[in-house]
């Protein structure tokens, strides 16, 4: 018998220690089923033979072993370690983050198969005629021997039923063979590598040089520049050298195309992983790679966890995109865990983006990154021209205005399509009683209803999914002069149809386009030119490419301007340039409009004459100044509770016990209400720590953590490291 640390679920900071025999054969990063107070969990084994500081008589022995080969290699468990650390996590919930549930549960997966049929030596000699009486036998036999392996399914529908394949089994007269399921179609054409410029050869070069070590590596480059076909080279140089690769993206289902290229360029050996797939799947894709099956994974943050064997380069695409950021358990950033992973493996990682983050043009500016540019557009001779119309004192139909409704038109009668951008689903933001003034709200959150046209009518809250039909009368006086206020996609996507009647209108935004095969239905309608208006939420301004486009009309960006939060000018400038890419994108020059009304915004001004570039160099002075990050460093610590009163007085205990500490470079933000302050029926607050250095804050949080007078069964405490968003 000996003794070893198991990582369970739960505040066990350096795992429990469990007895185990020999035959148990429990080695470091495998999974381990174990008795925890009157449950069974699965741990990770962190440590064999240790020696116990407890009294050995009160350890419990191990159930059993999950794996015959570890899942966690070194670099893994170096990176849990590291995130427990630096994210405040215990290990046994973080390696229940790294798995797939199924895994976390202990279940065995197999593969799907199809079941099918053989001819046994006996039956490939047997005389038919000697069971001539039995026809569907024979029509069996004759089946399978015209096929030589049919699938049951086959059968079946020929009208062989179970039992007579059993009874043909019993005789030995036929064999059934069980092959897994091929889940991804292999393609027959493997398409070839593009011709490179010289910016793009400079570029793979360079994060060629670097595949034997750590490295980061921004590779910044305008939208249609070809960063993908930099990736894909780069890969293949890691699939050569017999290694894997990790592609993350934002959201699987918006990024169709480069998933696409990767499957046309490498045929075989892609897999994915994502939140659309089933869980068995997802267990399946998992292990394919474990088990060096498949060589390139795409897929969204979580697959920043998957057990590589060989892992050899990590790309992120669309690094400043804040879905790498988990919002809930542990608050996890894909991109920075990647980061440190890439670190202990020893391998580079590749930051693509048409708009760094403004922490990636830091870290790229003093150095700690390596900065690439890709200027010139590989597939479109002309940048976009910008244009801005001032709305102030402007009649809009429903949010058009008169001068976008022309340029529309001209691109339009060329032949060209045009796209809409309004950052708002449903068809209003507000519906309200005239007379009294009421608005309908959610019930469990500070919110209004949005109003929603389609596929009918209903009252939707954006912010805990809860519906109501729309109220035939006012809620307080009962009057029913009840009006939608405001305008959001779908009211655009009505007014453009009276608008141009001759031109057939998309929608792409989340309420409307909610699977990915709807998603391809749309893309479709697009790509073909049967839709030559499209209106979108900000789904298209990830990696869409419409060719035939020429025209982006952006009908709001005055929120983005004045945002709540300290990255809002930083999101709007991504956002704006991110979606002016769609427009021009093949031989002809696009057009850009905006509609503001703020058309002298200094900083609105500064992106249309500089760019992104030089814009945000002027939003990293402000940041510098204010002293915000990257200038500064965070944590959001969020109190959840059903009362009110617990919610706040939780932190207010906080905030006092962290103040008398006065630790140097320490201060504390707050406690303030969210923006949202009650969200799905719980009330949420808000203390902001900011120190000059990520020291004291992991000092501070360490200091609470120790306390176990804070644990309050009433209030959830969310520690929130590095927070994308602060309101
Ligand atoms: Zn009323
Ligand atoms: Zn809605
Ligand atoms: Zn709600």
């Amino acid at each position: 018998m000996s003794f070893i640390k198991v990582a369970v679920p739960g505040p066990f900071k350096d795992g429990l220690t469990y007895s185990c025999s020999a035959t148990h054969n429990a080695v470091i990063g495998t999974r381990v089923l174990v008795p925890l107070a009157r449950r069974r969990v699965i741990g990770i084994v962190i440590a064999t033979d240790i020696t116990p500081d407890i009294d050995t008589s009160k350890i419990r022995s191990i159930y059993k072993c999950q794996d015959s080969a570890p899942i966690f290699n070194e670099a893994l468990l170096k990176l849990s370690n590291w995130m427990s650390i630096y994210y405040h996590a215990n290990p046994g919930d973080l390696f229940h983050t790294f798995m797939p549930g199924f895994l976390c549960q202990g279940k065995t997966i197999k593969p799907d198969t199809v079941t099918s049929f053989s001819l046994t030596a006996l039956g490939q000699n047997f005389d038919i005629s000697t069971i001539k009486n039995a026809k569907k036998q024979v029509l069996c036999l004759q089946f399978i021997k015209a096929q030589t392996k049919i699938t049951q399914a086959l059968l079946q529908e020929q009208g062989i039923s179970k039992a007579i394949l059993n009874n043909l089994q019993a005789k030995q007269l036929i064999v059934a063979i069980e092959d897994e399921v091929v889940a991804n179609k292999i393609l027959s054409k493997k398409e070839a590598a593009l011709d490179l410029n010289q910016e793009q050869r400079q570029a793979l070069d360079i994060c060629k040089k670097s595949l034997n070590s750590f490295q980061v590596l921004l590779l910044q480059g305008v939208t249609g520049s070809g960063k993908t076909e930099v990736y894909l080279q780069l890969i293949q140089e890691v699939l050569d050298s017999g290694r894997q690769a990790l592609v993350l993206v934002p959201e699987i289902s918006l990024t169709p195309q480069l998933f696409k290229r990767l499957k046309n360029r490498f045929v075989s050996g892609v897999t994915t992983l994502h939140s659309a797939l089933s869980e068995k799947q997802k267990a399946l894709n998992y292990l394919l790679v474990t088990e060096g099956k498949a060589n390139i994974v795409v897929g969204t943050r979580s697959s920043v966890f998957v057990p590589f064997k060989n892992l050899g380069v990590i790309i992120i695409d669309e690094e400043h995109d804040t879905s790498f950021k988990q919002q809930h358990g542990i608050c996890y950033s894909a991109k920075d865990v990647a980061i440190m992973r890439a670190k202990f493996s020893n391998v580079p990682v590749v930051l693509g983006s048409a708009t760094p983050s403004l922490e990636s043009i830091q870290n790229a500016t003093h150095g700690n990154y390596k900065h690439l540019q890709l200027l010139t557009r590989a597939i479109a001779a002309h940048k976009p021209k910008q244009h801005v119309i001032d709305i102030r004192q402007q009649k809009l139909t429903s949010g058009i205005s008169k001068k976008l409704q022309e340029v529309m038109s001209q691109h339009l009668l060329e032949g060209r399509q045009v796209l809409l951008f309004i950052n708002r689903r449903g068809y209003a933001p507000v519906f309200m009683c005239t007379e009294c003034s009421w608005v309908a709200r959610c019930n469990d959150c500070d919110a209004y209803y949005t109003v929603h046209h389609l596929p009918n009518e209903f009252l939707c809250c954006h912010h805990c999914a809860a519906t109501r039909e729309i109220p035939r009368a006012c809620d307080r006086c009962h009057s029913h002069k009840l009006n939608k206020v405001g305008i959001a996609t779908e009211r655009v996507f009505d007014v453009l149809q009276q608008l141009f009647p001759n031109y057939k209108v998309a929608l792409l935004d989340r309420s409307n386009v909610s699977s990915n095969k709807k998603l391809n239905a749309v893309l479709d309608s697009i790509n073909s030119n049967e839709s030559q208006i499209i209106i979108g939420t900000q789904m298209v301004t990830k990696g869409h490419h419409f060719a035939n486009l020429s025209m982006v009309g952006v009908l709001d960006i005055d929120a983005g301007l004045f945002g709540m939060d300290f990255r809002s000018l930083e999101r709007l400038g991504q956002l704006l340039t991110q979606v002016s890419g769609r427009a021009g994108r093949e031989e002809h020059r696009g057009e850009i409009y905006l509609q503001t009304q703020h058309p002298n915004h200094p900083l609105l001004k500064l992106l249309l004459t500089e760019g992104y570039d030089g814009f945000a160099k002027q939003i990293l002075q402000q940041r510098q100044l204010n002293n915000w990050p990257p200038f500064s460093y965070l944590v959001l610590l969020k109190s959840i509770s059903v009362q009110q009163q617990d919610a706040i007085d939780y932190l207010d205990k906080l905030y006092d016990h962290l103040a008398s500490l006065r630790l140097p470079g320490l201060q504390l933000l707050g406690p303030i209400p969210a923006l949202i302050t009650k969200k799905a029926g719980k009330y949420r607050y808000h203390l902001l720590l900011k120190g000059t250095d990520r020291k004291v804050l992991h000092k501070a949080i360490l200091h609470l953590k120790t306390l176990s007078k804070y644990a309050n069964r009433k209030v959830q405490l969310v520690v929130d490291v590095d927070p994308v968003d602060v309101v």
